[in-house]
Parts: structure tokens; C-alpha cells; sequence
């Protein structure tokens, strides 16, 4: 067996429940796993001035592979976002949200098996804001106007969507590759090109460009972002691999991960041509940290997705199991996966005792 060293970022919150949950986990199925521990998030600001100290990229760099527990954002201190700067000092430019139903959770649907395959990098996460009342958003306001652009009212904010040739076809071309891959048959490109023809256009055209090229392999198809939400929720079987733009990923991930469970289901990965950063699509929770109650599943989940990408399928499929047979016999599971299936939270059991009860399948 392989030994690999992976960068762990334990984070804010309950996430250093949850990773050390998910490392227990990962580390009773036998896999070979040296952990570079790297912490980021709020709680290393005081020492290192910083949420994301340049250790944390330099081992990433080093080791290509890192999982991390969730960071809160600091609020009002000029940083943006740790996972924000992750993605873009290591051009993370795939988030990768797979959504799957396992019996024992509660949900609506018990066969959703959706794949969302999100950019990273540009439209509307892109950073590139003008405040109200600033002299570059006056700027920008008279530009438009002076180029008969249209008429932006003169007490706006302004955010700017970006979408290039170079990310839209990248990004394409992957889920299209994952397709391939994963043994999946169709992809569908979810847009507003209607509304948005130059930014959401360009991202279907070059959606459209890359299809033809895996035409007779994989199927394609497109569809409009509002109709694509009511599709979710009516039919879900109707999608197997979608790719979207940065903000409708977001957005749509959350939905899909509504389908099988909640946050608490959702695992999730950053990817780019060097390295990978897996995590949990879910927050720090703060109001659950340090009580033992936070729900690993979707760390844990995580780790599967990491385990698949170091090749290390046998334990991956073991951790898969683990996880099924838990929430299939519904006694060894945290607050929130009790409260949905019975209605109270009567014989939860903790973050680390629904670990143990995974181990204990192995
Ligand atoms: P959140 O995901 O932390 O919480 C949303 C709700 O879901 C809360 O009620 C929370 O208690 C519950 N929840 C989330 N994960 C859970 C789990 N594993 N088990 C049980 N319940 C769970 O979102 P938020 O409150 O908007 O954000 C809190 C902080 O997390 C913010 O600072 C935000 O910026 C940050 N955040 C970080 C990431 C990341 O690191 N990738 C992602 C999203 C939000």
C-alpha cells in the first residue's frame, strides 16, 4: 500500500471535531496516510497575523493533497476569506460537490446520484467591487453612461461577472473528463444565457464548443438556471453530471445537498492542476464548536473523495460502507440526522461516538 503524506488543516469552529473524527476514520481503514498538520482560520490570527500563514500554502505545495475542516470568515479585518485565497493563490479552479443519497437520513429523495462540477475562479466570486458612494463606482457609473452602456442609478454598488473563454472551457472540459471517468452519461451546462448573453453566453457557447467533442460518448444538454432549481426539486433523476458557473454552483450545490440530508451530507473538493484541497461544503458552525455534537459525516464523505483521488479505492469504498450501515440502523447518529428522522434529539450520540460506530463496521 501507498504512503502518502496529506496536508491537514483542522480549522474554526467544529472543525477540529470533525477532522479529528474523519481522521480516525480514515486511519482504521489502514491507509497509509502521514498527516502534515498546517492550521488556518481565525483562531491562528493572533499569533500569526494572518488566517492563512504561508506554511499553510507551502505544505500544500509540498504534499499536492490537503483536507481541511471548515474556517470562519473574520468579520470587519480586511481578509476576504482563507478558502477565497486557497483557491486562488493554488488555482484550485474545479469545486467538485457530489450529491448521493444514503438511506437513513431523513431526506426527500433516496436515489439522487448528482454531480455538480462548479468554476472557481471567476464571475461573480471574483472580488471586483465598486462600494456605493466610492469615486471609482462614480467612475465606472459616468463611464457606462458616456459609452451609451446604460443608465446605472448614481447611489449603486457594483459587482462585476467575469466569465472567459479559458475558464469556461477548462472547467467544461473536466466535467466532461469526469464524466468519462466516473462512468457517467450525461453532462448539462446550467446558465442564463438568455438574460446574460455575454457572460453566461460566452459560458455556453464554449459549453456547446467542448461538448461536440464527446459527442456519441457522453450526452450534453443545457439548461436555464431558474428551471434547472424546479427540475431539481420535481425531478432530480433528470441530471447526472452538471457544470455551472461559479455562482449558480454555489447555489444549486446547497439545493442538491438539500435533496440528500442537508450541509451536514455534503462533501466537496477544490482541485487545479497541481493541487487539491478537499473540504466540507458545510461552515464552522460556531454555536456547536467544542460540544461534541457537530454532525462529521460530510468530513467524512470528504475524505472518501480524497482517498478516491490518491487512488486508495479499497478504503474509500470501507469508509462508504461504514457510513451506509450506521445511518441505515439510525442508532449511532448525531442530533441533527436523529432530530430529522424522529423528530427529536432523544439518543443522539456525539461527533466521536458516531465515528467509533463507522469504525466498528470495518
Ligand atoms: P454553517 O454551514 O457553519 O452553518 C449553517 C447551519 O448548519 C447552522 O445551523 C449550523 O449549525 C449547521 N451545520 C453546519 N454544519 C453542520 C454539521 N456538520 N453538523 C451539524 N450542523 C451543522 O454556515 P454559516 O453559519 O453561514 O457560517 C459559519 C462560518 O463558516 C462563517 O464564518 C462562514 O464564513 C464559514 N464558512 C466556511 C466554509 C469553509 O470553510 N469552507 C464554508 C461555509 C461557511
Amino acid at each position: 500500500m501507498a504512503k502518502h503524506t496529506v496536508t491537514l488543516i483542522p480549522g474554526d469552529g467544529i472543525g477540529p471535531e470533525i477532522t479529528t473524527a474523519m481522521r480516525r476514520v480514515v486511519e482504521a481503514t489502514g491507509a497509509d496516510i502521514e498527516w502534515e498538520i498546517a492550521d488556518a482560520g481565525e483562531h491562528v490570527m493572533a499569533e500569526c497575523g494572518t488566517p492563512l500563514p504561508d506554511y499553510v500554502l507551502d505544505s500544500i505545495r509540498k504534499t499536492k493533497v490537503a483536507i481541511k475542516g471548515p474556517v470562519t470568515t473574520p468579520v470587519g479585518t480586511g481578509f476576504r476569506s482563507v478558502n477565497v485565497a486557497l483557491r486562488k493563490a493554488l488555482d484550485l479552479y474545479v469545486n467538485l460537490r457530489p450529491a448521493f443519497s444514503i438511506p437513513g437520513t431523513g431526506a426527500r429523495y433516496d436515489d439522487i446520484d448528482i454531480v455538480i462540477v462548479r468554476e472557481n475562479t471567476e464571475d461573480l466570486y471574483a472580488g471586483i467591487e465598486f462600494e456605493q458612494g466610492s469615486a471609482q463606482a462614480a467612475e465606472l457609473i459616468d463611464w457606462v453612461a458616456a459609452k451609451g452602456a446604460g443608465a446605472i442609478r448614481p447611489d449603486s454598488g457594483i459587482s462585476l461577472k467575469p466569465i472567459s473563454i479559458t475558464a469556461s472551457e477548462r472547467i467544461v472540459r473536466w466535467a466532461f473528463e469526469y464524466a468519462i471517468a466516473n462512468d457517467r452519461h450525461k453532462v448539462t451546462a446550467v446558465h442564463k444565457a438568455n438574460i446574460l448573453k455575454y457572460s453566461d453566453g460566452l459560458f455556453l457557447e464554449m459549453a456547446r464548443h467542448v461538448a461536440a467533442e464527446y459527442e456519441g460518448r457522453i450526452e450534453f444538454e443545457d439548461r436555464i438556471v431558474d428551471m434547472t432549481c424546479m427540475g431539481l426539486v420535481l425531478y432530480p433523476e433528470q441530471f447526472d453530471v452538471m457544470v455551472l458557473p461559479n455562482l449558480y454552483g454555489d447555489i444549486v450545490s446547497d439545493l442538491a445537498a438539500g435533496l440528500v440530508g442537508g450541509l451536514g451530507m455534503a462533501p466537496g473538493a477544490n482541485i487545479g492542476t497541481g493541487c487539491a484541497v478537499f473540504e466540507p461544503v458545510h461552515g464552522s458552525a460556531p454555536k456547536y464548536a467544542g460540544k461534541d455534537m457537530a454532525n462529521p459525516t460530510a468530513e467524512i464523505l470528504t475524505a472518501v473523495l480524497m482517498l478516491q483521488h490518491l487512488g486508495e479505492h479499497e478504503a474509500a469504498e470501507k469508509i462508504l460502507a461504514g457510513v451506509r450501515q450506521v445511518l441505515a440502523e439510525g442508532t449511532h447518529v448525531t442530533y441533527d440526522i436523529k432530530r430529522t428522522n424522529t423528530g427529536s434529539t432523544d439518543g443522539a450520540v456525539g461527533t466521536q461516538a458516531y465515528a467509533d460506530a463507522i469504525v466498528a463496521t470495518f
